[in-house]
């Protein structure tokens, strides 16, 4: 599988927040892996709720690599944050960025980063990311 998810870890490192990692690649490998043995069927995994490609077509990022599923270059990255302290914004959805920087500011606070191709319908949480102590 060429697609990594090194973009969001790597912008962590670098602003140096205190938020720990889980890594989602094996379990859509695994996916993947289904897919194109015929275990799952396209739309079983192409199956992004409406609302979830309106939200990844106006707050998502580019993903700078193609979707798994149907090659289109259009994959976006979108971060949900969940966290008690976070109140109306709690579960929320942002642009990658502010979603991180929200986790890293709030204890206990996660940010779900998932992938999602507008063109197919495909969507995978990518990364977990949680605040390991508040900012
Ligand atoms: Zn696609």
């Amino acid at each position: 599988m060429p697609g990594t998810v090194e973009l969001p870890r790597r912008r962590v490192r670098t602003e140096r927040a205190p938020l720990g990692v889980v890594d989602y690649t094996l379990a859509k490998r695994a996916l993947l892996r289904g897919v194109a043995g015929g275990l799952f069927s396209r739309f079983e995994v192409c199956d992004a709720h409406p609302e979830l490609i309106r939200a990844a077509k106006h707050v998502g990022e580019p993903a700078h690599r193609p979707c798994p599923i149907c090659k289109d270059d259009d994959l976006r990255l979108l971060a949900y944050v969940y966290g008690d302290t976070l109140k109306r914004d709690n579960g929320r959805v942002w642009k990658l960025e502010t979603g991180l920087r929200l986790t890293a500011t709030h204890r206990g606070a996660s940010c779900y980063v998932v992938e999602v191709c507008t063109a197919c319908s495909w969507n995978h949480l990518s990364e977990a990311f949680t605040a390991r102590s508040a900012g």
